[in-house]
């Protein structure tokens, strides 16, 4: 039985923990494993890690290589960015969040089989164990999500297996995320197969689509991957026959306002933002920070920003959060609750 802190009342589903790591802990950890930084500030440190003009995509890389290597292979850190994560939210007043990461770019060499290292398996427990004693001390529910990578196929089945392994311990379903530039169909079987695997097997789906690439991408995610949720899916709009059906079907979209300009993924006016367009048709999507440290946001920030240059109102938001409840990967009757328990504050 779950019960809801009666004092929150948020809904976050799109939220990367690596992208959430505070930076006085990164720079911490790597004082603690004598890892050399390019600044010798906290302060210092934040413009290496964080973005705050649109559109540098070069930016954002440069964070995560900064940062990744700080926590990767460091059970400690891995555990302790997990715990914080619970902390942020719970003082938002985030009542419930899912937050995604792939357990491979957490291990030091990216296949954790080597030495001492956590291997895969171990760094889903160490985030497991973090986020649960995160939820007891913040009262906050937290679940995760295992991100399998474009770029990595070989990866892919190995992800579902975990999410079925995991799933009494916090783990609700798998994501795909990374790149869809050069996109290939072919290259993409694997990813395919792991999906299709995840359906048969009961595990939930969301998958990164129509960001930056287009919508047959997130054709394929929600046609051939049976995809319950897609991340970001702004260019579904490029194909207006595919818009419509999945707006029948209730297709949950994961929008990211403030990242979907710094990735560039949407380069329009703000009167012109593919979200006014869901918002107008009534569609199913919700609101989320993405990588919020990376992007120096909150999901406080994104509805004060939807707010100013959007011109949404508090009734859409309370609906949008409503949809991200409704739209969430816990079981039927803890999601029931969730849904009930924020109906009751709106
Ligand atoms: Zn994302």
């Amino acid at each position: 039985m779950t019960e809801f802190d009666p004092s929150k009342m948020w809904v976050e589903l799109h939220l990367h923990l690596d992208g959430a790591v505070r930076t006085d802990t990164l720079f911490d950890v790597a004082k603690r494993r004598g890892l050399s930084l390019p600044a010798d500030t906290v302060d210092g440190l934040v413009p290496h890690v964080s973005m705050d003009k649109p559109g540098k995509i070069a930016a954002m890389f440069h964070a995560f290589q900064t940062l990744l290597p700080v926590i990767s292979g460091d059970r400690a850190a891995i555990r302790r960015i997990a715990y914080e994560l619970c902390e942020d939210e719970a003082q938002q007043g985030v009542v419930y969040f899912e937050t995604r990461y792939c357990p491979h770019l957490l291990t030091s060499n990216h296949t954790g089989e080597s030495g001492d290292d956590p291997t895969v398996a171990e760094v889903v427990e160490l985030v497991n164990a973090g986020l649960k004693r995160g939820s007891k001390d913040f009262n906050i529910q937290a679940r995760s999500l295992l991100c399998a990578i474009r770029e990595h196929p070989e990866w892919s089945h190995e992800m579902v297996e975990l999410c079925g392994k995991y799933s009494s311990d916090g783990v609700v379903g798998v994501d795909l995320a990374g790149g869809t530039v050069g996109y290939k169909e072919d290259a993409n079987l694997p990813h395919i197969k792991a999906f299709q695997e995840a359906e048969s097997l009961g595990v939930h789906r969301t998958i990164h689509a129509g960001e930056v690439g287009g919508p047959e991408i997130v054709e394929e995610a929600v046609t051939q991957m049976h995809a319950e949720r897609i991340g970001h899916g702004y260019h579904v709009l490029d194909d207006e026959d595919l818009y419509q059906r999945l707006k029948k079907d209730g297709i949950h979209f994961e929008v990211c306002p403030v990242s979907s300009y710094m990735t560039g993924a949407v380069q329009t006016e703000f009167s012109q933002h593919p979200a006014k367009r869901f918002a107008k048709d009534g569609a199913n999507f919700s609101l989320s920070s993405d990588d919020p440290r990376v992007f120096l946001t909150s999901l406080a920030r994104e509805r004060d920003f939807v707010k100013e240059n959007w011109g949404f109102d508090d009734a859409l938001i309370s609906t949008l959060n409503l949809n991200a409840a409704q739209a969430c990967f816990l079981p039927e009757a803890d999601k029931d609750r969730l849904v009930k328990h924020i109906q009751s504050l709106q």
